[in-house]
Formats: C-alpha cells, structure tokens, sequence
C-alpha cells in the first residue's frame, strides 16, 4: 500500500462515513477558491469534520504522514488562500455550522467556523443585533473564513473589520491540541493577543474550530443617499467632503461608471444612465436624517444629482453594489484588485489608475469600500494572448506600486493567499517577513498549515 493509500484508510477509519471524500467532483470542485489558479493542484481527499475532536484526529494524522492541511469555509476567498497545494488535503468546516449560544445582554455569540456570515445576522435581529463586520459576500462567506482573511465589507467603514468583532477563538494547533484564546468581555489585555493573530492568518498558523464574536446594536433607522456623478474623481472628491462635515457613514461606497455598467448587463438594472459615478451612502442610528442632511449640503457643491432613496430601493442598490463583482473566479485575462490608500490618496489613486490603464492597454473598472480607502479596481483584457496578459500583469504590478508608493496596502481585505505572495516584499521588509516565518515555525514546525500561503 503506497504511503497515500494508508494515510487515506487510516483517515476513514478515523472519521464517520460520508466524511472523507476522493471522489474526482469533489477534488476538483474542492481544489479551488475564488482566486486565480497559479499552480492547480489536486487534493488527496476532502474532509468534512463534524466535531472539534474530528479536526483534532486529522491534524494528528496528517502530521504522521506528512500531509498539509488547507482548511477552507466555502471558498469564496479571491486570494487562491483555499487553493489545494501538492500532497494536501482539503478540510471543509462547513459541517461544523452551528451556533451554539446568543447572549443578548453581554453582545455575544458563540459559533462554530462553517456558520454562514447572513445567517448569524439572521439569527441575532430579533434580539435587535447584529454581527457587523459584511463582505459582500455575506450570504455565502464563512464565518471561520471571515475571520481567517479578517474580513472588511461594507458596513465596516463605522462598525470595523472582522478583527474589531472577535473576541475569543478556539482553535486546533498543528498538533492536534486545542487552545482557547481570548476572552467573553469586550475588554482585556492578558498576555499577547493571540487572538488578534489569528484573525487573518489564512490558515496557517491553526485552524479556527469555534469563536466568540461581538455583536453591535442593530440601527434604530437608517438613510441612504445614492449621489450620481459625471466623473469618478468628483464622487470620490465626494468621500474627503462627508469627513469634513464630520460625519460617520455607515455604508461609503463608490462606483465608478464602467462597474455600473457591468452591473447593469447582469443584473437588468439602469444605473450607468443616471451618472458617470456612484457615492452610495447610508446613515445609521438615531441621527440618521440629521447625519442625511449633513452629507447632502457637504457634497452639494460638487454637483452631483443627490436621491434619498426609500428603503426598497435603498435595499437594492446596496444588493446590486454588493454583486459587483460577480461571481466569476478571476482568470489571468480578468484579475480583480484589493489595494487600500490613506483617505486622503483616493482622488490621486483614481486619476493614476485610469491613465497607467490607458498607458498598459488594458480596461479598468473600479468600486472601492470608499470610507475605508479600500479599492477593487478590476483590470482586463479581450484577448488571451501571451502579450495581452503581460499588459494586464504590467498594469497590475504598477497598481499595487502606487498604493504603496502612497503609504497605502497591497490588501485592504482579501489576503495575500497565493496570488499576492508575488508583492508582499515590497510591502514588508525582510526582518518583518523573517519574523513572520519564526512565528509560523513556532506554531507550525513541519509547515503543514496551508504552505506556500499568506507569507
Ligand atoms: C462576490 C464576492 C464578494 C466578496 N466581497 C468581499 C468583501 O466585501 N470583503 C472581503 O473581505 N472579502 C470579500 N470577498 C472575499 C471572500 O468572500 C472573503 O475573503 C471571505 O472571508 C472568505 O470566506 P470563506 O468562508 O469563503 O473562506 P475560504 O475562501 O474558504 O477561505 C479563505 C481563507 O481562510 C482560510 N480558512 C477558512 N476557514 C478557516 C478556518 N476555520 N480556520 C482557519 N483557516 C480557515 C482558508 O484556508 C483560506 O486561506 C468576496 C468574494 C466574493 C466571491
């Protein structure tokens, strides 16, 4: 028996039947996120864990054997974090998607990794609450995977990103022990904060078995403002206008005319007719008109065609901003960014962004998460020829070089997976980057925890 069968065997004897899977579907369905595909690789199995001693057995084994571990939510991740690596085996948690407790009065809930982001939301309105931090991904995005890529999402320009909202993991180690970091108070300092590193650690360093998160109040009302522009530089003029008449949005989006487009060709909506770029903003709380009026005067000079759209529309231009993306895999023809500016920047990296398009050839279009200077400018090309993907690689490189040129970020929110591994040197020294891998060593000795991803 070759030593692949064995670790097999030995894993179903391990686990209950219909968790271990090496069917080709469910390899090949497994073996990719959301991300582009650098390396395809095949997993040996997919493993559906059903209880924390489940994962505990799993990682025991593949260390006998050698074999890596990328865990995985539901793969929505853009960053190719959940990508099979050779000699791997993919361990789903969207089997463990429990919630195990909702603590209304102390603003907890404590859930298992695979629980679904909306559905969470779903489960703590009626206690008027809400588990803030909301990729656009909301619906389908795991909890576990949230917190694996801290997560931003829209409502994240107030409320903070998945880090804010975490408040204790469980978590299996390499080895198989299970720790508990962290705390059920908002508040408390002992010790490091493993808790803090762990968010956004991509899998790496352990895997998330169960977290206790903080919940925020759910707004009393709320306002949205979809403000249309000529141009994308006056809309994201727009952004720097609000801060000034200090206020705090809720939701800042921006769009800019090509997005809006694209939208409209999925989803049979009108919005590129009614302006060359979107500001859409909600105010939230008990000074949500007051804040309205506040952002409407600020901008106002500007220009734009302002709407106070009722709460149907407002429900759905906030769903069509949350499908802009789609929800096609990036390809080497179509690669969608992640970079983030200091606020400040956002009118500089627009106008920068549509001339080194321009200049490289390629198309561009762009939303950004605008009250956290977060930008997914998505660049393409029609042809797939060799010199086309060159352009489009060209144009992405100097992307990300202008964002860090400004101070800003290669990732916003996406994490670097295995795509972005390519810029994390201009970002990070080496004696960041050396610290980094002692501390992956530390935790993770025989470097089995999703290798080849995140540092
Ligand atoms: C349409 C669309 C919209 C999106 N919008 C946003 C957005 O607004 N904001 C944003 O931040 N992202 C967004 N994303 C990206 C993606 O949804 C997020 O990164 C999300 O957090 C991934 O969750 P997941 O459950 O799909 O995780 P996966 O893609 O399955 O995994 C992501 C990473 O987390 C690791 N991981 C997963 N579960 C665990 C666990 N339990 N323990 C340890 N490691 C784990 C994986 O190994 C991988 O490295 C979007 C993606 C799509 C397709």
């Amino acid at each position: 028996m070759s030593s692949h069968e064995s670790f097999l065997s030995e894993l179903r004897a391990l686990l209950s039947e219909g968790a271990v899977s090496s069917a080709a579907e469910d390899l090949n369905f497994y073996s990719v996120d959301q991300g582009p595909v650098v390396d395809l690789q095949l997993p040996l199995a997919v493993i559906w864990p059903t209880e924390v001693s489940d994962v505990q057995a799993v990682l025991r084994l593949a260390g006998k054997h050698g074999v890596s571990v990328v865990s995985r939510g539901a793969g929505t991740g853009v960053s190719g974090g959940a990508h099979a690596t050779r000699n791997s085996v993919i361990l789903s948690l969207e089997r463990m998607n429990r919630i195990l407790e909702i603590h209304p009065e102390d603003e907890i809930a404590v859930v298992q990794p695979g629980v679904i982001n909306a559905e969470l939301n779903e489960a703590v309105k009626p206690y008027g609450l809400m588990y803030a931090p909301d990729p656009a991904s909301y619906r389908l995005s795991t909890l576990g995977g949230n917190i694996a890529t801290n997560a931003g999402g829209l409502r994240c320009a107030k409320y903070g990103v998945t880090r804010d909202s975490v408040l204790a993991l469980d978590v299996v180690l390499a080895d198989g022990s299970l720790i508990h970091t962290g705390h059920r108070t908002f508040k408390g300092v002992a010790g490091y904060d493993l808790t803090g590193l762990f968010v956004g650690s991509e899998g790496t360093l352990g895997i998330v078995v169960g977290a206790t998160l903080r919940l925020k109040y759910l707004p009393v009302s709320s306002r949205t403002l979809a403000i249309f522009f000529e141009d994308f530089r006056t809309a994201a003029a727009g952004v720097l206008a609000v801060g000034k008449a200090r206020v705090q949005p809720a939701i800042m989006e921006l769009l800019d005319g090509a997005s809006m487009q694209d939208i409209d060709n999925r989803m049979h909506s009108r919005l590129r007719s009614r302006g060359g770029a979107l500001l859409l903003i909600q105010t939230d709380g008990f000074a949500a008109q007051a804040e309205a009026e506040a952002v409407a005067a600020a901008v106002a000079p500007l220009g734009g065609t302002l709407y106070q759209e009722d709460p149907e529309e407002a429900h759905r231009l906030l769903e069509l901003r949350r499908n802009s993306r789609g929800m096609d895999a990036d390809l080497e023809t179509r690669v969608g960014e992640d970079v983030a500016v200091p606020r400040s920047r956002l009118v500089d990296y627009i106008a920068a962004t549509e001339l080194l398009a321009a200049r490289h050839s390629v198309n561009v279009r762009v939303v950004a998460h605008a009250g956290d200077g977060n930008l997914h400018p998505t660049f393409w090309i029609q042809d797939e020829d060799r010199e086309g993907i060159n352009r489009l690689n060209a144009a992405l490189d100097e992307s990300v070089e202008l964002a860090l040129a400004m101070g800003g970020t290669i990732t916003g929110e996406h994490g670097i997976g295995q795509f972005k591994l390519r810029w994390l040197g201009q970002e990070q020294s080496l004696e960041v980057r050396q610290l980094q891998s002692r501390l992956k060593l530390l935790f993770d000795p025989e470097q089995l925890l999703n290798p080849g991803k995140a540092i």
